[in-house]
């Protein structure tokens, strides 16, 4: 029994009791009060009275608490209503010793923890409202549960309209295929979603399984970030990057990678190819007679006239300066390829050699063809490019304005490349090869803050060999492998001896060839050498190309995130050479992009390369990546790259690629303050 109902109880028995005493003493005076008053004795009645006013001052006083503990009541459930309605309103007051309070008090504890509860889901709620980022929870099928307002102004989907839809039905599943099918990886992927008026939205986002204890298993959380933006300049970088500015065809770059899909092509159909290569005669003189106008003109002339004159499907392109080459599909069903390929190669020499105006003067031009055969003269992009335009050395040394196809004897370097290979396997025996260390520099500040290590063979005959004179020989074999390995080697060697002098030799970057990466155990073997000389994976950078990378992702993602869990740092190298997106190349722990040194050679002169390396440095920074310029050579590259937010950058600007020995003293130079080249930065 509460208390409130004892207060109740004695309330109706102390009413009563009155009542019945108030029944009894009128009626004793209803009979015959002066009858009885003698007889009955006073102090009986002064009792009755004294206990008639005592009951009715408790019977006023339980009133009383009664209606205290109404009115508790009632505010009690006032507050509780107040909750129910999402209101917290106020504290009640608490009194020990009672029920009601202590009631009082679980409801105050309660309406805390409610109210801290709910303050944390609104803070969570604010949190996802304000993100850029779209979030789009969903369950394991796919339905979705709960969006935020990032969603609804991607899509221009209203809330309500996503709640308990499928997700793939935001999905243009056509161009992206199926978000379900995807493992929640949490890693970044692309994929074009469609808003409510039903255009394509690109997205990079990534799908991890929801944790937690509110989470139905299988919940799923895809966040989302609109690229369009970044879409758009990538194209726009590729552009530029493949397209010649002035001839408007496609560049060196471009054309091979074409020729490569040619190659494929006439492999399958078992066709044949032509590849023609032009050069300008005296194309010099063109230029030092007329004019760089004059010579602009020609160049945009040579590749009008070979791009209407060659047949459909044919590509064409400029491979350098005053360059050309054409790739032409020549099947056997159409007659010979060698007489087709020589009428062809007649018409396109006389096409050329027709005068043509340039600011009113009359400009003869002729141009040298040579020519190599798919598969007859070689089977590979780099070959057939090279027989091709030994053809044409070929051409002009007899005069120019003429053709000649391709002889194996017409290429010494073939030869060449045979004695370099054996000569290349005993580079190791002789103790040939070496390396030398480029400074790469803080543009800010004008601080070492690292180097990349550059092979180099020294021929006791022929002196120093750069790197792209042996490797892409030893890539052919296994000798990558040990070139690899020993400079890695070499390099933790030095590094280790810098480190007697210097506490900190910044941070040494090494290339990285396919065919290492390639390897099965190449995170073993690279760990392992620097054990040997207990050196940081942290201390060291591994450049890999963008093309090397994209070998193999699933393979090569899961070896990178190997060495990057060692600490090791990733660098890509040459970036903007290669045909993979950003996003592609986002699956990859990498922390830094080398921007390739053919636009930053002209990038103080070039608006195209300028905005190359601007967008380069912006998608850097967005995506938390340093950004590295190559082949830094003067100091307008360097005021420039300042300008536009570069973090480092290396080139002959800072001298030739040195000795370990003349690292060292760079490095102590600047520990001292007295290294030379500090000024340059400003
Ligand atoms: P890379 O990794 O892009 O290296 C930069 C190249 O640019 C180096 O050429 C460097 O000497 C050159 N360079 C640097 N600054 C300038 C400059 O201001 N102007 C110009 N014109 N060139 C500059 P290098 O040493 O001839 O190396 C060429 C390529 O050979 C490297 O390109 C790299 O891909 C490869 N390579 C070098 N060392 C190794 C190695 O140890 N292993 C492997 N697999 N490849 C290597
Ligand atoms: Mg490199
Ligand atoms: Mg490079």
């Amino acid at each position: 029994m509460t208390r409130s109902q004892v207060h109740r109880y004695l309330l109706y028995l102390i009413a009563s009791s009155t009542a019945i005493f108030v029944v009894l003493l009128c009626t004793f005076f209803l009979l015959d009060a002066s009858h009885f008053s003698d007889k009955l004795p006073r102090t009986l009645v002064a009792a009755g009275v004294s206990t008639a006013l005592l009951l009715f001052i408790g019977g006023v006083l339980i009133a009383i608490l009664d209606r205290e503990e109404r009115r508790r009541i009632g505010e009690l459930r006032r507050q509780a209503e107040k909750l129910r309605d999402s209101d917290f309103g106020e504290r009640l007051p608490e009194r020990s010793g009672d029920q009601l309070g202590e009631l009082a008090a679980v409801f105050n504890d309660m309406r805390d923890k409610l109210r801290l509860t709910t303050l944390s889901r609104d803070y969570v709620d604010s949190i996802l409202a304000s993100m850029h980022d779209a979030i789009i929870v969903t369950s394991a099928d796919g339905t979705i549960k709960r969006v935020n307002k990032a969603t609804t102004h991607l899509l221009g989907f209203e809330r309500d309209e996503l709640l308990q839809t499928s997700i793939e039905l935001l999905v243009n599943t056509k161009k992206s295929g199926s978000l379900l099918d995807e493992p929640p990886t949490g890693r970044p992927r692309e994929a074009f979603l469609v808003s409510k008026t039903g255009e394509s939205v690109p997205v990079s986002y990534s799908c991890s399984l929801l944790e937690g204890k509110e989470a139905e298993s299988g919940d799923r959380i895809y966040l989302a970030q609109n690229i369009s933006e970044r879409r758009r300049a990538e194209k726009r970088i590729r552009y530029l990057a493949r397209i010649d500015a002035l001839t408007k065809i496609p560049n060196r770059m471009q054309f091979q990678h074409l020729l490569q899909r040619s190659i494929a092509r006439a492999r399958r159909s078992n066709r044949q190819l032509c590849l023609f290569y032009f050069d300008i005669d005296k194309f010099k003189e063109i230029n030092d007679t007329f004019g760089h106008l004059a010579g602009d003109t020609t160049l945009e002339t040579v590749a009008e006239r070979l791009t209407e004159s060659v047949p459909g499907k044919s590509t064409v392109g400029r491979l350098a300066g005053d360059e050309f080459a054409a790739v032409v599909e020549c099947s056997d069903a159409e007659g010979n390829p060698k007489q087709i390929s020589e009428q062809l190669a007649a018409k396109l020499l006389n096409r050329l050699a027709e005068p043509f105006f340039v600011q009113g003067h009359e400009v003869f031009m002729t141009a040298s063809m040579g020519i190599a055969q798919y598969p007859k003269d070689a089977t590979n992009v780099i070959d057939l490019i090279r027989n091709a335009d030994a053809a044409l050395y070929s051409a002009k040394k007899h005069g120019g304005n003429q053709f000649a196809r391709y002889r194996p004897e017409m290429n010494e370097a073939a030869v060449e490349r045979l004695m370099t290979k054996s000569k290349l396997k005993r580079a190791f025996e002789r103790d040939e090869l070496l390396v030398q260390y480029q400074p790469k520099y803080n543009l800010e500040t004008g601080e070492v803050f690292g180097a990349e290590a550059l092979v180099r063979w020294e021929l006791p005959e022929r002196g120093i060999i750069l790197p792209a004179d042996f490797i892409p020989i030893a890539e052919e074999s296994s000798l990558i492998i040990e070139i690899g390995e020993w400079v890695l080697d070499k390099v933790c060697e030095d590094f280790r001896y810098w480190q007697r002098s210097v506490s900190s030799p910044g941070r040494v970057s090494v290339n990285l060839s396919l065919k290492q990466l390639r390897q099965a155990n190449f995170a073993e073997r690279f760990s392992a050498i620097l054990r040997g000389h207990e050196v940081s994976p942290t201390s060291l950078e591994l450049e890999i190309t963008e093309t090397t990378l994209m070998e193999d992702t699933e393979r090569t993602i899961k070896l990178l995130d190997e060495l990057y869990a060692l600490g090791l740092h990733l660098a890509i190298d040459d970036f903007g050479t290669g045909y993979s997106s950003l996003s592609a190349l986002q699956q990859f722990p990498i922390s830094t992009l080398k921007i390739d040194q053919s636009f930053v050679r002209d990038v103080a002169y070039n608006d195209g390369d300028a905005t190359i390396v601007s967008t380069i440095v912006q998608m850097g920074q967005n995506l938390n990546m340093d950004v590295v310029a190559e082949g830094v050579e003067t100091e307008d590259q360097l005021a420039l790259l300042q300008n536009l937010g570069c973090t480092y950058a290396q080139g002959l600007l800072f001298g030739d690629p040195m000795s370990c020995d003349n690292y060292l003293e760079l490095l102590l130079a600047q520990s001292e303050g007295t290294d030379q080249y500090r000024a340059l930065f400003g």
